[in-house]
């Protein structure tokens, strides 16, 4: 069980909790947040950066220790981080491919993501637990590229 909880009705999809998270515990999944148990440490940092007040901390330790052995063991961190997937160099570069960086020079690093660097949200990617969408360049590039696509149509449409 996490720490946390997002209640989805009130939650807006503004992501601002996924870049706020120091643990990385809050993943892109079909467009919406999710707390992802393994990585919660129940810092509460979530939870005061929405602004819609979607993510509750449990309100209790009896709520917590309700959960199974299973679900508890989820929020002990670092056995999860240990047991995590790790790519291979060439399941990396594929996923960075996707977001347009073939080469190590095209790595921003900008830290838009929530991710200091684009080889540790490529990892995320691959642990399925972040979506390339989370890339603000490869946004923006996509966006521009649908945006030459609309003003071609429009064009075509006044010949
Ligand atoms: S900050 Fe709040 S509203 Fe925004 S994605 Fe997270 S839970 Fe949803
Ligand atoms: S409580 Fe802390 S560790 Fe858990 S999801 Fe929120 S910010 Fe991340
Ligand atoms: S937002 Fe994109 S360019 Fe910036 S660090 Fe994340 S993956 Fe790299």
């Amino acid at each position: 069980m996490p720490i946390v909880e997002i209640i989805s009705r009130a939650c807006r999809d503004c992501y601002r909790c996924l870049c706020k998270c120091p643990t990385h515990a809050i993943a892109l999944q079909e467009g919406h947040a999710r707390i992802v148990a393994a990585r919660c440490t129940g810092c509460g940092q979530c939870v005061s950066e929405c602004s819609q007040h979607a993510i509750r901390l449990r309100d209790s330790a009896a709520e917590i220790a309700n959960a199974s052995q299973t679900e508890s063991a989820g929020i002990r961190p670092p056995a999860a981080l240990i047991a995590r997937p790790q790519p291979t160099e060439a399941q990396l570069a594929e996923i960075l491919d996707r977001i347009g960086m073939a080469k190590p020079e095209d790595e921003l690093n900008c830290g838009a993501c929530g991710y200091d660097r684009c080889r540790e949200l490529a990892a995320a990617v691959f642990e399925g637990i972040a979506e390339v969408e989370l890339c603000v360049p490869f946004l923006r590039r996509q966006a521009g590229r649908i945006s030459l696509i609309l003003q071609d149509s429009a064009n075509a449409l006044c010949w």
